[in-house]
């Protein structure tokens, strides 16, 4: 079975370094558990690093990690669905919205409840995923801040998600100045949440624009790195989570199929180059488990060369001290993370 490690301890580091970083720009972090499923022990390790929330975009994993007692408090990142306002507003204290209808039925939920449920309003500010175009910000806020058992807390953006769109000064600055309207209309000061791990780069930079005061990190924590570029940020570990499979087979073969070629496993028709005869090991370890093209080696002189849904291929013919029944172990990118995370045929083992 492939094994996914995730070490607490290096988890917490990051977490710390990153609000620590955070705390010199009066900026606070919410610790973003979801790439990880909610494993509650993760959820522990960012709380001890200062983290101001734990944040999640499934319910499921909130209610995870509240059985397990953490103390939250808890943000529902994704935007909630109407039909599960009762699940929202019992499970998470706050969550981000973008929907006036979900806003109403929220504010039923918590009324019925007898609870005061937090919302953080979303602005799309280019990046064309979740938010309210700005134009229509305010009647938002007008609209949102008349419903009983809800408190505005803050208004926020998502960015380098869909589009790709890089925060700066300028699509900040807009959340800051849609920012200053609304407090004045709620006559409160409100959170500002500028984004995800890809603001990370302007955080370190000691270039955050005026007026943001959150963000939340998922990636940053876990991975170690911002996400413009995927660069590791000074001081983080960058393998806090790792996986492992072991060699069932290990021959040599020539690099280009014989025969004629038609469709692989997946539909596509795939296309080699000829490297003469390589020597090559097959890892279980397939598409079931993770995401095959997000997987980095840690040993030199390997290459992974293809996949399917339980096979991994891997070239390694310029490493020569490798076994059948040995193990191999890869750095993950987000997305093998997240397949790895989310598999039932991955152990996943604290560390
Ligand atoms: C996933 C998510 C985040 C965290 O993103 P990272 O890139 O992992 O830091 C933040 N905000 C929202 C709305 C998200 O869905």
């Amino acid at each position: 079975m492939a094994l996914l490690t995730i070490d607490i301890a290096k988890i917490e580091h990051n977490a710390s370094l990153i609000c620590r970083e955070a705390a010199k720009a009066d900026v606070s972090i919410y610790g973003v558990t979801k790439v990880l499923c909610g494993i509650p022990d993760v959820a522990r390790a960012m709380l001890r690093g200062g983290v101001k929330a734990i944040a999640d975009s499934r319910s499921e994993n909130i209610a995870t990690m509240r059985k397990a007692d953490i103390p939250g408090p808890f943000v529902l990142l994704r935007l909630p669905n109407r039909s599960l306002a009762r699940q929202v507003v019992t499970l998470s204290d706050m969550s981000l919205n973008s929907e006036y209808a979900t806003c109403v039925s929220l504010s039923e939920a918590a009324t019925a409840h007898g609870v005061t449920h937090g919302i953080i309003l979303m602005v799309d500010l280019g990046d064309l995923r979740e938010g309210v175009w700005p134009n229509a910000f305010m009647s938002l806020v007008k609209s949102v801040c008349s419903l009983p058992s809800l408190e505005i807390r803050g208004i926020g953006t998502n960015l380098t998600c869909y589009g790709g769109i890089v925060p700066d000064k300028d699509n900040l600055g807009v959340l800051h100045q849609l920012a200053l309207e609304a407090s004045t209309y709620v006559g409160y000061k409100l959170e500002v949440s500028g984004g995800n791990s890809s603001t990370l780069p302007l955080l370190f930079q000691k270039q955050i624009p005026k007026g943001i005061t959150n963000l939340r990190v998922g990636e940053g924590i876990v991975l170690g790195r911002e996400t413009v570029n995927r660069s590791p940020l000074p001081g983080a570990y960058t393998d806090a989570c790792l996986i492992s499979a072991e060699i069932i087979e290990l021959k040599e073969k020539p690099s280009v199929p014989l025969g004629t070629v038609g469709q692989d496993a997946f539909g596509n028709v795939p296309l080699f180059v000829d490297r003469g005869w390589r020597k090559r090991a097959i890892l279980s370890l397939g598409r079931q488990d993770t995401v095959p093209e997000g997987l980095v080696p840690l040993l030199s002189g390997v290459d992974v060369i293809g996949a399917s849904s339980d096979h991994l291929l891997m070239d390694i013919t310029d490493c020569t001290q490798l076994a059948v029944g040995d193990i191999m172990t890869f750095g993950l990118s987000y997305g093998a993370l997240l397949a790895a995370a989310t598999s039932p045929y991955v152990e996943k083992r604290l560390v």
